[in-house]
């Protein structure tokens, strides 16, 4: 039985854990599907490197209203999907190459990892025989897969998950998408854009309703324009007729039933804790299936850390590399451990138009008895949103009025991902509003005045 110093399992920010500081560990990294994880092989890039193209393909709608007429006149598929996992599979071999041969210290195993014991675990390599292996210190880097919804039929009409969507063989005629939450929306704007009719089926009254009710109310009305939204709708049934999907749903007007050539579902993800048997090493989880972790992500037992979707309350990449840093540092200096910050996590929402947030909504503040302000700044009411002829979008944020500390920021809009970061840098450092609206020059006529106003909007006290 091999013994190792480090056995990782899951290759996502997991690989990140090692550097040159570990050459002298001997390690095992454990990967069951495709080396790079969620992020590189089936999330975060991909789906962007799409959204970068749907974007396009969307600009010759937007370039009426400015009185300029161009016309879509077609998406090559094949093309446009070829183009992106043309760079993405090249770097995901990349990426496992380098570990398995260039790496002499590690051992990468191609197979499930599960636990059969104390610090023992069996690793199936589809060759039918188990390898176990031990090792003094484990990361649980496994991630988490999406949740099949609990709708009759789902499994036999077959459906597509954001696993298996991006390599669709041809673009479908109509696509049913079964959620309501950032990877739907995003999906719907891809597949929309690229003249998918699309239908949007969400259990909630809102869409994105985990955002501020301001920015969740625009961006389900803004939806409801461009695709068709059911909401308040609950899918029981789903049966396939030939080509097409049939999904049967129950809503506040009865029983309706939806169609498409695509089901796709992204109604969640669930953490992977399930499938490592993780009460055989004494490892936790919560209710919802989160490993327990401590603020260093160190899970209940001596030496063995936790970190990513697998453990987080955020299923977020740039959280998970944070967290696989709080593990690395502390691999290497478990006397002086370092903690975790969530306490300001960013997220954005890819879609059309783009979301962007921070800290508290302000449904959050009001909960928590915070006091609060709160001011709003329409893109209309900049220079460059008339520019864009922007009607829709817009920051609000919530600050404290006593100190001027910013408590919540949202915005609703073009590259809202990219003006929310002054605030995000300014809530970590504890830049007040007054400073950071009046200490500094704000380049005119740019889109980060949309945030210069909404800061010069806030009512604080004197
Ligand atoms: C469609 C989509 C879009 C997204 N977009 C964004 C975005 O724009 N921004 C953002 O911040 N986040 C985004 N995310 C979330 C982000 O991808 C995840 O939060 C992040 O990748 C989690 O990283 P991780 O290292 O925890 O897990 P993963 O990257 O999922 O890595 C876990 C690895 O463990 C392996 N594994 C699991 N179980 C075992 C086992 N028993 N044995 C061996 N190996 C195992 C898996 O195969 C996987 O490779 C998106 C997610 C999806 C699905």
């Amino acid at each position: 039985m091999r013994h190792f110093d480090l056995v990782i399992i899951g290759t996502g920010s997991g690989n990140s854990i090692l550097d040159p500081r570990f050459d002298d560990w001997n390690v095992a990294i454990v990967e069951k599907g495709v080396f790079g994880g969620t992020c590189l092989n089936v999330g975060c890039i991909p789906t962007k490197m799409f959204v970068h193209t749907a974007d396009l393909a969307n600009a010759p709608a937007a370039g009426a209203r400015l009185g300029v007429d161009a016309r879509l006149t077609g998406v090559r598929w094949p093309e446009v999907r070829d183009r992106i996992f043309g760079r993405i599979d090249p770097i995901a071999e990349g990426g496992r190459r380098y570990r398995a041969e260039e790496c002499a210290n590690v051992t990468v195993y191609a197979g499930e990892g599960r636990f059969v014991g104390s610090k023992r675990l069996a690793v199936s390599t589809g060759s039918g025989e188990d390898e176990v292996i031990t090792a003094d210190r484990f990361v649980l880097a496994a991630g988490s897969r999406p949740i099949v919804p609990d709708v009759v039929g789902i499994e036999q009409v077959g459906f597509h998950t954001n696993e298996d969507v991006m390599r669709l063989a041809e673009l479908p005629r109509r696509m049913v998408i079964l959620g309501s939450g950032f990877v739907a929306t995003e999906f719907a704007h891809v597949f929309g854009s690229f003249g998918v009719d699309v239908t949007l089926v969400a259990r909630s009254d809102l869409l994105l309703r985990g955002q501020d009710l301001d920015v969740a109310t625009r961006f389900t009305e803004l939806a409801e324009r461009r695709w068709d939204v059911r909401r308040n709708r609950k899918a029981v049934r789903a049966e396939r007729d030939g080509d097409v999907t049939r999904l049967h749903l129950e809503g506040p007007d009865g029983a309706e039933v939806v169609e498409g050539e695509a089901l796709l579902v992204a109604v969640g993800r669930r953490p992977n804790s399930d499938l490592l048997n993780l009460g055989a090493t004494g490892v936790t989880t919560h209710p919802d299936g989160r490993v327990v972790v401590d603020c260093h992500q160190r899970t209940e037992v001596d030496g063995i850390y936790a970190l990513g979707d697998l453990s987080s309350p955020y299923q977020l990449k740039h959280v998970a590399n944070h967290e696989a840093r709080v593990v690395q540092h502390n691999l290497l200096h478990p006397d002086a451990p370092v903690s975790t910050d969530h306490r300001f996590v960013p997220h954005a929402v890819f879609s059309s138009p783009q979301v962007a947030s921070v800290g508290l909504t302000e449904q959050q503040a009001r909960a928590r008895g915070v006091r609060y302000v709160t001011a709003t700044q329409q893109y209309a009411g900049i220079a460059y949103g008339w520019a864009m002829e922007d009607t829709t979008g817009f920051c609000k944020l919530l600050a404290d009025p006593a100190d001027g500390r910013l408590l919540g920021a949202h915005i609703i809009g073009p590259q809202a991902p990219t003006l929310i970061q002054p605030l995000v840098q300014a809530m970590h450092f504890g830049l007040d509003a007054r400073s950071m609206a009046r200490g500094q020059y704000w380049i005119h006529p740019s889109m980060p005045e949309l945030v210069e106003n909404a800061l010069l909007n806030l009512p604080l006290d004197d």
